[in-house]
């Protein structure tokens, strides 16, 4: 097929994420990829600023992830896991034990980012069904907050930018704090719990769990609240016996500077929801881990048994390269490399500072923010990104940045030179 065949088929009959089939924006036809660049179908190349929305931590075509996949590929690319078990997931299991906080020990492995989150929601609900507190069956989360577009996590997704508007009367409503104010780098100040804890103090009877992103805001808008909200809020769970959900699906596995963003405030959720990264990107996986109380109490009132099992539950090639994924980070030095692209971001990022029509330019981790005052043109940004030789896809009026953990300098230079000319050209 040709280049044009396949986008004009691609045009006529494929959706793309939150995009109009009769009017769809242009797509670019990605025909390789290597190291932290694409390679379109029309021979340019590309630096990804994007790890294909939080995945990629080791870059494209990566030796030890492809191994991996080969080699399992052999042996047992699936099988069903009610009844059967495997050494792909008992391995991947204790690395996950081993690497999330303390007192995550129960692993739920499932299809994706969404699908987690509904587990993460089944688990909490289940969990007081089984303590006949059948009034305890509402969320509490934080406005500006991105958690999937399955129905409940829909629900608890911002309702202002999320999709309650177009579901209402069938989604569930739940309460919703204000959401924080006080930015990652600022001083605390304590007024800013008072819209959630007022929530909790009002409604905790009906109330139980609270899902939030821990420290940053990803798709909600790209925000990096102050550690002590994550602090107070799992202290007021804990005085309201409320489970505290964390959906750590973009920020694990060190993005933001932390292995998670719970450890930026040392506090350990009831169950975590991990994706994206999870696998390097390679394969779909997402994974909820929740502590041995949790799981010992759904465990004991009716039905017993925890009622979910999706058909591809831990899928044995899925695991394996996340396994791998896993031990090359562990084995690489991860949080030299964030540190370093940390301050290339602010480096590269600063000139964004100083123009009028950018509102606010932050970087935490590997994320870099560049906001500007209205939203951005998404047709002609994005051909203005491929044309300055890099792929990034802004939303609204943010256009960000969360590069493959093994970005060089030199490209980390190349990537910021190229938004800042961009946004630059956006007045
Ligand atoms: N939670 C968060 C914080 C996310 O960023 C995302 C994906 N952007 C999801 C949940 C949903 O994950 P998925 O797209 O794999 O369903």
């Amino acid at each position: 097929m040709t280049m044009s065949d396949i986008l004009d088929f691609d045009r006529r009959h494929l959706w793309h994420p939150y995009t109009s089939i009769e009017d769809p924006l242009p797509v670019y036809q990605v025909e390789s990829a290597s190291g932290v660049r694409l390679c379109l179908a029309d021979g340019r190349e590309i630096i990804d600023g994007m790890s294909s929305w939080w995945a990629v931590i080791h870059g494209y075509d990566n030796g030890v992830l492809k191994d991996a996949l080969k080699e399992q590929i052999d042996k047992l690319p699936h099988v069903m896991f009610g009844g059967l078990s495997h050494e792909p997931a008992v391995a991947l299991g204790r690395l996950l034990v081993e690497m999330t906080p303390a007192g995550l020990e129960r692993v739920f492995f499932c299809d994706s980012g969404s699908v987690a989150v509904e587990v993460a929601m089944k688990m909490t609900m289940q969990y007081f069904h089984a303590r006949k507190e059948s009034a305890k069956k509402k969320f509490l989360t934080i406005r500006s907050g991105y958690h999937g577009d399955t129905f409940h996590a829909m629900s608890v997704c911002d309702p202002v930018t999320g999709m309650h508007q177009i579901y209402s009367g069938v989604l569930p409503s739940y309460f919703f704090a204000d959401r924080p104010e006080v930015g990652f780098y600022e001083q605390w100040d304590e007024s800013d719990i008072n819209s959630f804890r007022t929530l909790m103090e009002d409604h905790h009877q009906e109330i139980c769990g609270v899902i939030l992103e821990p420290v940053v805001q990803g798709a909600g808008g790209m925000r990096f609240y102050h550690p002590n909200y994550l602090r107070r809020v799992r202290e007021l769970c804990d005085s309201y016996d409320v489970l505290l959900i964390a959906d750590e699906i973009a920020t694990g596995f060190g993005r933001s500077g932390e292995l998670f963003g719970c450890d930026h405030a040392d506090i350990v959720p009831d169950i975590m929801c991990l994706g994206k990264a999870l696998t390097g990107g390679y394969m779909t996986l997402a994974a909820v881990v929740t502590t041995a109380e949790v799981g010992r109490v759904i465990s004991s009132g009716e039905p017993h048994v925890f009622m979910h099992g999706p058909t591809y539950m831990a899928n044995p090639l899925a695991c394996s390269v996340g396994i791998a994924s896993l031990r090359l980070l562990r084995e690489n030095d991860w949080q030299g490399a964030v540190k370093r692209i940390e301050s290339e971001l602010v480096k590269g990022l600063a000139p964004c500072r100083t123009m009028e029509h950018v509102a606010d330019v932050r970087v935490l981790g590997a994320i870099g923010v560049v906001e500007l005052e209205r939203p951005v043109n998404m047709t002609q940004i994005q051909q203005q990104f491929v044309d300055n030789g890099v792929w990034v896809r802004p939303f609204g009026k943010t256009v960000y940045l969360m590069p493959p953990f093994c970005m060089n300098t030199a490209d980390t230079a190349l990537l910021t030179e190229a938004v800042v000319r961009v946004v630059a050209g956006q007045e």
